[in-house]
């Protein structure tokens, strides 16, 4: 079922803010709250962290998230599950279909090693994240396995995982509700080297209501 909502009106959020191409983002969304996550041009990974807002050390597990619902891929019906196995977030719509969970950020490390020594001082969702994190005090260890909103990663039939070009149109979005108080994490993704980002990094859109 989906809940979405097109008349949530943009001007009565409590919160409505872009974030520039490339660059990272983060803010708190309490319980009963709705983040909407607006991939305004298309073709856009959005890369995503979430952490217990009152205990950091609880925070998105891809792992228990993707098991207990058994289906590869975020979309609406998601409950977005924590490392103690909590219910974070649930996907209330989402006009995509369907997100990556699997194939994690995109670091200075594996651009490397997949497109060459010339990408090594590229900006990557990794250096994002460390900037990002270290605002509230967390440094590399907390970083783990994300979400990619928007990015298209099939499992083909040798299992290998593909990035490739984006499904997602410009004005696509997708709405969670927080089922506990949550500090988002996110990279717009700066990656030129794949598809994921159209090789063209673009804006996004974060809002939040109040219900
Ligand atoms: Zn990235």
């Amino acid at each position: 079922m989906n809940e979405q909502n097109l008349a949530r009106d943009p001007a009565a959020a409590v919160y409505d803010h872009v974030i520039p191409a490339t660059q990272p983002w983060s803010g708190v969304v309490r319980r009963g709250q709705i983040l909407r996550i607006v991939d305004l041009e298309g073709q856009q990974a959005v890369d995503t962290l979430f952490y217990n807002a009152a205990d950091f050390s609880e925070r998105y597990s891809a792992q228990d998230t993707l098991r207990a619902q058994n289906a590869a891929y975020v979309s609406t019906g998601t409950r977005i599950l924590s490392s103690e196995g909590r219910t974070m977030l649930t996907v209330i719509a989402d006009s995509c279909g369907a997100h990556d969970t699997s194939a994690g950020a995109c670091s200075c490390e594996a651009n490397t090693v997949r497109f060459g020594e010339h990408t090594r001082y590229m900006h990557a969702c990794r250096e994002n994240f460390l900037i990002e994190v270290a605002k509230h005090g967390m440094d590399k260890r907390d970083i783990v396995g994300n979400i990619n909103f928007f990015m298209n990663v099939p499992v083909e039939p040798d299992g290998r995982l593909a990035i490739v070009d984006g499904v997602s149109k410009p004005g696509d979005y997708v709405e969670l509700r927080a089922e506990m108080d949550v500090l988002c994490v996110i990279s717009n993704c700066p990656q030129v080297n794949n598809p994921c980002n159209g090789f063209d990094p673009t804006p996004v859109r974060v809002l939040i209501w109040e219900s």
